[in-house]
């Protein structure tokens, strides 16, 4: 007899170049948070299969043409790698829908955006120059960047082909090899892009894929002897228990974590403006974005107002299938964050925060199944709260109202977090003194949530270490030795 569970496609991992079976045989479902149903099994690797992984990009790296190929062929490979995404993006968009829930439209159109990345750092290849030192020796003295190793990328499920392609072009660019592990919940579109990776014309090993869970595939990648890079996306909480491993073997890590982000609202702001920012920051991507503005500080005098308004816009979000380009609100990605969501907006009702929209599942026919949330928005929140302190990482927006720019400059800056903040005003001199006091690695003014692959992004405090995009990015992936010639 068939079970529900045998007739749905096996996903394998991908190591040194081949399609790899789990060593443990195991597989574990995936499910579609829009039907809570599974739609494919993925490969439940283990630490054997993470050596095997790391070894094989060792191999490749050590005795593999990749790191002495010229980094001009290197970013032609990692050019047509890009295009080949570019190809298949409708494809691609597809299967992360199914395994995350987010919008297709969206998905689509940032799954066509990715291959900028790809593009960039391949003509940062051959772009990656040493330099002469004036030197008080009798010696001629220079340096060069040269790769790590074996690079690891440990991502979210949140926006997983995304993530994953802010570390891998720059660290393969650099010259290293990886080995990608993407989050348990959504494996499908990382092990999708494998197949892209021979055509593209990568040596076997240069990219391997392994999945599975944290603790069990993950972390020995981290802690092999032989991985020189982990560079990971993920909570606060996960980032610093890698980061404490990584330090015993004093291996470089690049950690993006957690947020709590301010959105500032100046009573001399353009509020329509604001409140179309401030509900992309929030309701965009139902909240799941490591840098969604969660606190929302409005200014006394136009408070009542902008909250009227917010609240008004955010009703008419249409909530429901994520394959209709109708919706404007998916489901949570999954059952474990959805819960951790509902918890929350309860924490925020016993706290005395003022529940002025949502805070339930919705009631349409079409989200009887799936993990949804109604948007939701808490008035009369103070910093201290919980709601106003811990990432939900859901549809969950707390206001706070303040009199002047230092008070809100104190709130802003009175988290833990680092990651991202956002200001509404049409005063140009404020806007650029504050963007010098807010304690976060971007400051976006009358705008939000722009992310590009010029750009470096990156937190303060524990939000993170370490820039992606831009030159930055790749320098991540670069150690520089000194050289020394006398005769
Ligand atoms: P998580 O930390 O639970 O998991 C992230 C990844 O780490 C997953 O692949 C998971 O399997 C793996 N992992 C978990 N435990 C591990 C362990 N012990 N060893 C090795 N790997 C382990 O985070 P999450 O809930 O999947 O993602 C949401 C978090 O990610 C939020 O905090 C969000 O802010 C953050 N995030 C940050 C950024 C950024 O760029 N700063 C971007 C997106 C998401």
């Amino acid at each position: 007899m068939t079970s529900r569970t045998d007739a749905l496609p096996k996903l394998d991992m991908y190591i040194g170049g081949e399609w790899v079976a789990p060593a443990s045989g195991e597989y574990f479902e995936t499910i579609d948070p829009f039907t809570a149903k599974p739609w494919a099994l993925v490969a439940r690797g283990d630490a054997s299969d993470a050596d095997r992984a790391v070894r094989a990009a060792h191999k490749a790296f050590t005795e593999g043409p990749w790191r002495r190929m010229h980094p001009s062929k290197r970013g032609r490979i990692i050019h047509r790698f890009g295009e080949l995404i570019e190809q298949h993006a409708d494809e691609l968009a597809e299967i992360e829908v199914r395994d995350n829930g987010r919008l297709l439209a969206e998905m689509r159109h940032q799954i066509r955006y990715i291959p900028n990345w790809y593009y960039y750092y391949a003509g940062l290849a051959d772009k990656i120059e040493g330099a002469v030192h004036p030197c008080d020796k009798p010696a001629l003295s220079f340096s060069r960047h040269e790769p790590l190793g074996v690079c690891v990328g440990i991502v979210p499920w949140n926006a997983p082909l995304f993530l994953l392609s802010l570390k891998l072009p720059a660290a393969l660019a650099a010259g290293n090899t990886v080995v990608l592990k993407p989050a348990e919940h959504t494996s499908a579109t990382a092990l999708k892009l494998m197949e892209l990776v021979e055509k593209a014309g990568f040596p076997p090993g240069v990219i391997n894929v392994v999945t599975g869970y944290g603790k069990e595939v993950g972390e020995p990648l981290v802690t092999h002897p032989l991985t020189r890079h982990v560079g990971f996306t993920g909570s606060t909480a996960t980032g610093a228990h890698l980061y404490s491993l990584a330090a015993k073997d004093v291996k470089r890590v690049s950690l993006e974590l957690g947020g709590k982000s301010p959105n500032i609202v100046f009573d001399d702001a353009d509020l329509d403006n604001a409140v179309r920012g401030v509900v992309g920051g929030i309701f965009g991507a139902v909240g799941q974005t490591c840098i969604a503005g969660s606190r929302l500080l409005v200014q006394r005098k136009v408070h009542d107002a902008f909250v009227e308004k917010l609240a008004a816009f955010s009703k008419s979000a249409r909530i429901g299938d994520p394959r209709n380009a109708a919706t404007q609100i998916g489901p949570i990605a999954n059952r474990m964050q959805y819960d951790k969501v509902l918890g929350y907006i309860d924490i925020a009702r016993q706290e005395g925060a003022e529940l002025v929209l949502g805070g339930k599942r919705p009631d349409e026919a079409e989200c009887a199944e799936g993990f949804f949330v109604e948007p939701t928005i808490f008035t009369g929140v103070n910093n201290d709260m919980r709601i106003a302190r811990e990432e939900v990482f859901g549809p969950v927006l707390s206001t706070i109202v303040f009199d002047e720019m230092e008070e809100a400059v104190a709130i802003a800056n009175d988290t833990e977090f680092g990651l991202a903040a956002g200001l509404w005003t049409a005063n140009m001199r404020r806007a650029l003194r504050m963007s010098e006091l807010l304690e976060a690695g971007s400051v976006w003014v009358n705008t939000y949530r722009d992310v590009s692959y010029t750009t470096p992004f990156g937190g303060y405090k524990k939000s993170g270490i370490g820039r992606e995009n831009g030159v930055e990015g790749i320098r991540e992936y670069l150690q520089t030795k000194a050289v020394w010639l006398s005769t």
